[in-house]
């Protein structure tokens, strides 16, 4: 066995050598960021004159919506209000001449709403959705309860095809359950008896 090679090891470095060090670069980060933004031409938007176009799927006032054909399509299942965090929706049901069921009065309380999406989420009509409109506000609270006459829209909003009386299987004056193209004929659950 030959004599051992000597290693050179490295001296680590102090403590305060490191942080010298780190202090160091992020001085030099810094500068390079302000460096690299002073040439850069600022974007300055004179809100509420020049007012930004929100993406679709921004949160803010609620509206009610209506189906291609012009109904309304809430069906006043009260789906939204029990999901709703804070308690802020309510509603009375109602059924029309022909079997279809509405809400007779429909309320939201926007002093309340913490625009959470979770109504929208719940709702099987596609009726209840949150808009990208955030200029919603009042001196006076009380004059953020809104009433269904101030929620309901003519448009169908983000789903402007869908209607939940063509899927929803249920008994109306115009068609009987399963009858319409996009449903399937009811299951009679005793055939799958033994
Ligand atoms: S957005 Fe949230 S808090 Fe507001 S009404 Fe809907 S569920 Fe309630
Ligand atoms: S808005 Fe939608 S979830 Fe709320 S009651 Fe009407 S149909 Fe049901």
């Amino acid at each position: 066995m030959g004599p051992r090679k000597k290693t050179t090891a490295h001296k680590p470095l102090k403590p305060d050598e490191n942080s010298a060090w780190s202090a160091l670069k992020a001085l030099v980060d810094g500068f390079a960021t302000t460096a690299r933004h002073l040439g850069r031409k600022p974007i300055t938007e004179s809100y509420p004159e020049v007012k930004r176009q929100l993406p679709d799927r921004s949160r803010a006032r609620i509206v009610l919506t209506r189906d291609p054909d012009g109904r309304e399509r809430c069906v006043a299942c009260y789906l939204c209000s029990a999901v709703c965090p804070v308690s802020c929706i309510s509603m009375q049901s109602a059924e029309q001449p022909d079997g279809r069921r509405y809400a007779r009065w429909f309320r939201i309380n926007f002093g309340r709403c913490i625009y959470c999406g979770l109504c929208e989420e719940a709702c099987p009509t596609s009726a209840i959705q949150l808009t990208p409109d955030f200029e919603n506000v009042q001196r006076d609270i009380l004059t953020l309860v809104f009433e269904k006459k101030d929620l309901l829209v003519d448009g169908c909003g983000k789903d402007p095809s869908y209607n939940f009386y063509d899927y929803a299987g249920v008994t109306t004056d115009q068609r009987g359950k399963g009858e319409h193209a996009s449903e399937a004929p009811p299951v009679n659950v005793k055939s799958n008896l033994p």
